[in-house]
């Protein structure tokens, strides 16, 4: 299988290549055929040329990659980050990668959090009204049709039910947003009939958060849609002790095709500096390997970036002084113990 592999901008640029010498390391170890070429995509490109994703560039993927690994999109030169969005929102759409999944690591246990990629807040159907320059009325619409809640649902169900998880909670606000949250419960109820080894139950946003934040141990799956998606996991991160660890997989169910990142963005006042916390980023590659059933690799991974985390290696935002090659340099030194 080949990854296309695309570090970005900022930090990303140093956090995907220091984590490519442990891919490597375990895909020859295991037999795993991982091969991957790099891509210059970012927001050089982008100032240089005024191209972010090139044209084919969607159907080369398609074609010959099952996997995009990405760093991150961002640079204080491109305020309103025109780049990314093309970069990012071209895959996402293209590619139909309408399944986001976001792991909440905690010590005593795994949420698995799905949030819709594609729809909801974050169709733009809107616009405003106003007169000499000031904005009066603002609309931003809300749109899901029931094929794609049906098909994101029955996905994350099925694999929830896969990893042996068996309770599933629906977050939504169908009490105050009748409209998109009714059509969610409904599909989720409707869908959980054909999986009933699994224990549905049904939250609203706010008081689902409340809770997340008081106790998570009680959850396993959580669905949500894009916007509430996107904010529980920042509240995820947050639970799991900071963005060092927070990783994403976009998944397209139908083709298999995955973009794996880190949650954390280029952040532009550390970079350069070597000292980025490379961990979610390797993080990535733990979802890329368990996402090809990879999973005793995958495990491996994940247990030696824990323990190097842990180590005198940890990067100033772990509280340590350690720095990004020397973090990845434990890691594999680790790995290696271990092989
Ligand atoms: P972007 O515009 O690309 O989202 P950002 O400035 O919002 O960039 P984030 O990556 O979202 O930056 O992170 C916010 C802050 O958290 C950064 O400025 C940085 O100080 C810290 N941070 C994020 N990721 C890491 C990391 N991997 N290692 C160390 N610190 C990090
Ligand atoms: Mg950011």
């Amino acid at each position: 299988m080949r990854i296309a592999v695309v570090p970005g901008d900022g930090i990303g640029k140093e956090v995907i290549p220091a984590t490519l010498p442990a891919l490597t390391l375990l895909s020859d170890a295991f037999g795993l055929d991982l091969e991957y070429d790099v891509f210059g995509w970012g927001a050089d490109e982008w100032i240089a040329s005024g191209v972010g994703l090139p044209t084919g560039a969607v159907e080369r993927l398609s074609k010959d990659y099952g996997c995009v690994f990405l760093g991150a999109l961002g640079d204080p030169r491109i305020p309103d980050m025109a780049h990314g969005r093309e970069i990012l929102l071209g895959l996402r759409r293209e590619l139909d990668l309408y399944v986001n999944h976001r792991p909440i690591v905690l010590s005593d246990g795994v949420i698995d959090l799905y949030r819709e990629n594609t729809q909801g807040l974050y169709v733009g159907v809107g616009g405003t009204v106003g007169r000499a320059g000031v904005v009066n009325v603002a609309i931003d619409e809300c749109v899901y049709t029931r094929d794609t809640v049906e098909k994101f649902v029955r996905s994350c169900l099925r694999r929830l039910s896969e990893k042996g998880r068996r309770k599933v909670t629906l977050v939504h606000k169908a009490n105050a947003v009748p409209n998109t949250g009714g059509l969610w419960v409904d599909v989720f109820r409707k869908e959980l009939g054909a999986f009933p080894e699994m224990i549905g139950s049904e939250e609203y946003v706010d008081s689902f958060c409340y809770n997340l934040v008081r106790d998570p141990t009680p959850y396993e799956g959580v669905l949500a849609s894009n916007l509430f998606g996107d904010i529980i996991s920042d509240i995820g991160a947050a639970l799991m002790g900071g963005l060092g660890l927070a990783a994403s997989a976009s998944i397209c169910p139908e083709t298999g095709f995955v973009l794996v990142e880190p949650v954390h963005g280029s952040a532009p006042d550390i970079a350069g500096k070597g000292v980025a916390n490379p961990c979610a980023a390797a993080m990535s590659v733990v979802l890329m390997l368990d996402h090809f059933g990879h999973t005793e690799a995958a495990d491996m991974l994940r247990a030696c970036v824990g323990e190097a985390a842990r180590s005198d290696a940890a990067t100033p935002d772990l509280g340590g002084r350690g720095t990004t090659d020397g973090l990845m340099g434990t890691v594999l030194a680790l790995l290696g113990r271990r092989l």
